[in-house]
């Protein structure tokens, strides 16, 4: 059962489909925290998601036709709407996923954010003239919106994930079919209504709920679907990238991390903590720029590590809607199994462990904040993202040494480090290869910036006003005989 809603008609069980709710329900969405359902979600597949875009397709030349200020009002109102639920949205979140309340609450401030910020960046969206190379000549450059844009996204972040792809991409005059994740498909559903009652047109934003499988192929292989977004793991979205290639479609991938976090002599301490309890454990570790790896250096590692332990232990557990809980239950007993098996290779490979280490006392999915020392290159938590809140702590005596090891990952997402010398700082920076870095702050993401990785974390940025570009093609006209 849902918590009692300020609006219950918030809590659409169907999936949205060229304007209309439709579906019977039959697969569960769980509660993590209490193993309760929260409600049951049509089982869609190939079926409805043909539909979906070919509803979408319908609505995209209209769409793409309003003026950019018409789209920017929508979005406004959308904006405007997602604001003012902002409690009943971040209740459903809470439910289905997991997070503490507040956590949630910031999530929908989050979320809404790329909305207004892309109400206003759609009438942004500009063209160029460029000079010809003939006297009778005008080059033109057209930038216009690509056509339906599919997006698969993940359960970490239900509602923004959401809207950092469909924002922008409405706003350049895209339509769009959305595959949330089964496990928190309830926000999803929440955002469509009040997109319904933004006055989208029909077919302009379409969720479905369903197979992954079978609306992923669809999505993935239909001709009209002309770019999908996706933000999940690494072997997912490189199937997708594959099945894309057969219709050429632009692929904006938002893959896994391993974040490394990397504290120098010279550091502020006090501020390396606050920044690596905010970059390791928000959502319980289980975000794409979470912080995997922290090296610290030896001037200053004992006294890091005593003061994060004593921080971590101090971190309250338990159900999201309590007070005072900022650590939730994981998503489910995969997550918890792989938190144990980096935790158990770690320790059988000569590691220390400073505080938790096992399954929490409330059961279910609940897990200790953990801290781990004497972690080497050769353990799991070194090559794979944990996504769990687990903290290994390495120990490094040179800048060269902690940048090559930083380094040595095929992922590429976000990297985090602690300095206060200037040379160092440029230093580091430009030596990292990820795509953003956090210097002296554990707290990256805004809408404001271009969020998104490179190697095999992915190939697009979300944010800012880059982010709209991708849903952009250029068109070149070449006006001659003038
Ligand atoms: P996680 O393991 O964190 O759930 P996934 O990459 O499996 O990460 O999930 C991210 C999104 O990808 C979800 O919406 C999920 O349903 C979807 N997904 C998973 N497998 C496929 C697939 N084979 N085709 C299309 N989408 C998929």
């Amino acid at each position: 059962t849902m918590r009692t809603l300020t609006d219950p008609a918030l809590l659409k069980t169907q999936s949205f489909i060229d304007g209309a709710f439709e579906g019977d329900g039959c697969v569960a969405v769980t509660n993590p925290a209490t193993g309760e359902t929260l409600a049951k979600v049509p089982d869609m597949g190939a079926d409805e998601a043909t539909r979906a875009v070919e509803a979408a397709a319908a609505a995209f030349h209209p769409w793409a036709a309003r003026t950019a200020k018409q789209r920017s009002a929508i979005l406004r109102a959308w904006f405007d709407l997602i604001q003012a639920n902002r409690e009943d949205l971040a209740t459903i979140l809470t439910s289905e996923q997991g997070k503490p309340f507040a956590e949630a609450l910031g999530e929908i401030d989050y979320a809404a954010s790329y909305v207004e910020f892309y109400a206003e960046e759609a009438k942004r969206v500009m063209g160029e003239i460029l000079p010809s190379h003939t006297a009778d000549a005008r080059l033109l450059v057209l930038r216009q919106p690509i056509g339906v844009v599919a997006a698969i996204t993940p359960w970490n972040f239900p509602a923004a994930m959401i809207t950092r792809k469909i924002a922008p991409a409405l706003a350049a005059g895209c339509t769009v079919v959305v595959k949330p994740a089964p496990e928190t498909p309830l926000t999803a559903l929440a955002l469509a209504e009040l997109a319904r009652r933004a006055g989208f047109p029909e077919g302009t934003v379409n969720v479905l709920t369903g197979d992954a499988v079978a609306i992923g192929g669809v999505l993935s292989s239909h001709p009209k679907v002309r770019l999908l977004g996706f933000t999940g793991s690494t072997a997912v979205g490189k199937m997708l990238m594959a099945q894309a290639a057969t219709t050429v479609k632009k692929v904006a991938l938002e893959l896994g991390g391993n974040a490394p976090f990397i504290v120098f002599d010279d550091a502020d301490i006090d501020a390396a903590v606050d920044g690596a309890i905010a970059s390791k454990y928000r959502n319980m570790g289980q975000t794409c720029v979470c912080t995997n790896r922290i090296y610290v250096q030896d001037g200053v590692h004992d006294a890091f590590v005593a003061r994060l332990a004593e921080r971590v232990a101090a971190l309250k557990v338990g159900d999201g809607f309590e007070d005072g809980v900022v650590q939730g239950p994981l998503i489910n007993d995969r997550a918890v199994e792989k938190v144990e098996s980096h935790i158990a290779d770690a320790l059988a490979k000569g590691a220390q462990l400073v505080t938790g280490g096992k399954r929490h006392e409330r059961g279910r999915t609940f897990f200790e904040p953990t801290v781990l020392t004497g972690v080497t290159a050769d353990m799991l938590v070194a090559s794979h993202e944990t996504f769990g809140p687990l903290a290994p702590v390495f120990r490094f005596s040179t800048e060269e040494e902690a940048i090559a090891a930083a380094n040595d990952t095929e992922f590429g997402l976000a990297g985090y480090f602690y300095a206060r010398d200037a040379g160092r700082i440029f230093r580091v920076l430009e030596a990292l290869e990820y795509g953003m870095v956090g210097i002296n702050t554990g707290a990256i993401s805004t809408e404001l910036a271009p969020f998104g990785g490179i190697k095999e974390s992915g190939n697009s940025r979300e944010g800012s006003h880059h982010g709209i570009h991708e849903f952009t093609e250029l068109k070149y006209g070449c006006l001659g005989g003038l």
